[in-house]
């Protein structure tokens, strides 16, 4: 006799014999004609679920669809399965698979003196702040990696924090200020601004 958890296992001549451990219920019954004693699903009662599919595995026979539709599935043509929750986000394949973009690509961009290119971006709060400022221009220096924000009431306030900004660097270090990374929303791909800088743009979302 073997045990295994809260039941019992009997090998008789011909077969294999599972009963609960308590009530010496029979459980399920795994016929043999040789060595091997194969399980069939459909013979497991609701207290074998040890044998019974879970959750995440009908998740994956089933093509990897979301959670609602492994449950509609499971539940319309009443499909026993263990009880325990299925994650997607725990789903190796689902995250490979769903991505909608490729990672982006290691920059190649290196400089060498300070202010040779400034990378600037406007954030929107969703909050207006006590002052009445929305946004908030973040400029990024590549060399360094310093950072300034400026707070904006709106997004031609740009221009003035440039000329300002383009200003101080000039006073304080001596240097002009080269080129500007940023996408190529008119805040800063206007006439005003290639007056100032050499903007380089890229794609709206990448970095
Ligand atoms: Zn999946």
């Amino acid at each position: 006799m073997m045990e295994a958890g809260s039941s019992t296992l009997e090998q008789l001549r011909t077969c294999l014999v599972r009963l609960d451990l308590k009530t010496q219920a029979l459980i399920a019954r795994h016929d043999s004609t040789g060595d091997l004693y194969p399980l069939h699903e459909a013979m497991a009662t609701n207290s074998a679920s040890a044998f019974l599919a879970s959750v995440n595995l009908w998740h994956r026979r089933l093509g990897h669809p979301n959670s609602q539709t492994v449950s509609s599935l499971l539940q319309h043509f009443q499909i026993p399965c263990r009880k325990d929750s299925h994650d997607p986000a725990l789903c190796e394949a689902c995250q490979r698979g769903k991505h909608v973009r490729l990672p982006f690509h290691l920059s190649k961009t290196s400089t060498f003196t300070p202010f040779e290119l400034l990378h600037c971006d406007v954030w929107t709060s969703p909050v207006l702040s006590v002052s009445g400022y929305k946004y908030y221009l973040i400029v990024v220096d590549d060399f360094t990696h310093y950072m300034w924000s400026f707070p904006l009431k709106a997004k031609s306030d740009v221009h003035g924090i440039f000329v300002k900004f383009q200003q101080f660097v000039s006073t304080h270090f001596s240097t002009p200020i080269r080129f500007l990374q940023c996408d190529n929303g008119t805040e800063f791909d206007n006439q005003r601004n290639r007056d100032l800088f050499l903007a380089r743009l890229s794609a709206p979302f990448a970095p």
